[in-house]
């Protein structure tokens, strides 16, 4: 397949995926939801067009979980081991948010941006350090809360979300 940057799938092997550009941004997200549903401290979600993201084996499910803002949230998981593989925010379907620990290089992305830190677990330290591999090669952004996407995601990311917005809406 052409343009691969990364390639991942579930813990099982069924599911497979590709990644054929690199993240529009990454989030590192703190929130009580992902901590939940993940079972860890935080999820690492790229973002990333759908379109940028095939499917090369296997037959995942998309679950609706439940939000408190009403907002759809599909979670995609392997039909057989359950791993959560990326979430639909808001059904759009255009734009997806991979889990960047199912990748088989799962520390080749780093966060641009920690979001609702207000919940982050107390031991989880944000130093300010630059990883390697953010979109924005700035240290990661540190949000109580939430960012202005505008301000804060590179141009070309931007234009990148239009263009998949637009495209859906065809
Ligand atoms: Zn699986
Ligand atoms: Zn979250």
């Amino acid at each position: 397949m052409a343009g691969i940057q990364y390639e991942g799938g579930c813990f099982c092997g069924a599911v497979r995926y590709a990644m054929t550009r690199p993240p529009l941004f990454t989030h590192c997200c703190h929130c009580f939801d992902c901590q939940k549903q993940s079972g860890g401290a935080f999820a690492i979600n790229a973002l990333i067009e759908a379109t940028h993201l095939p499917l090369t084996q296997g037959a995942p499910v998309a679950i609706a979980m439940k939000t408190d803002s009403g907002r759809p949230h599909d979670i995609t998981r392997c039909a057989q081991c359950q791993t959560a593989l990326w979430s639909d925010y808001g059904r759009r379907g255009y734009l997806l948010f991979l889990r960047v620990s199912t990748l088989d290089a799962p520390h080749a992305i780093a966060p641009d941006a920690h979001i609702f830190t207000r919940s982050k677990v107390p031991w989880v330290a944000l130093d300010g350090a630059l990883p390697p591999g953010s979109a924005t090669a700035k240290p990661a952004l540190v949000c109580e809360v939430y960012y202005d996407m505008k301000s804060v995601w590179p141009a070309e990311s931007l234009a990148r979300r239009d263009t998949a917005s637009a495209a859906a809406k065809r």
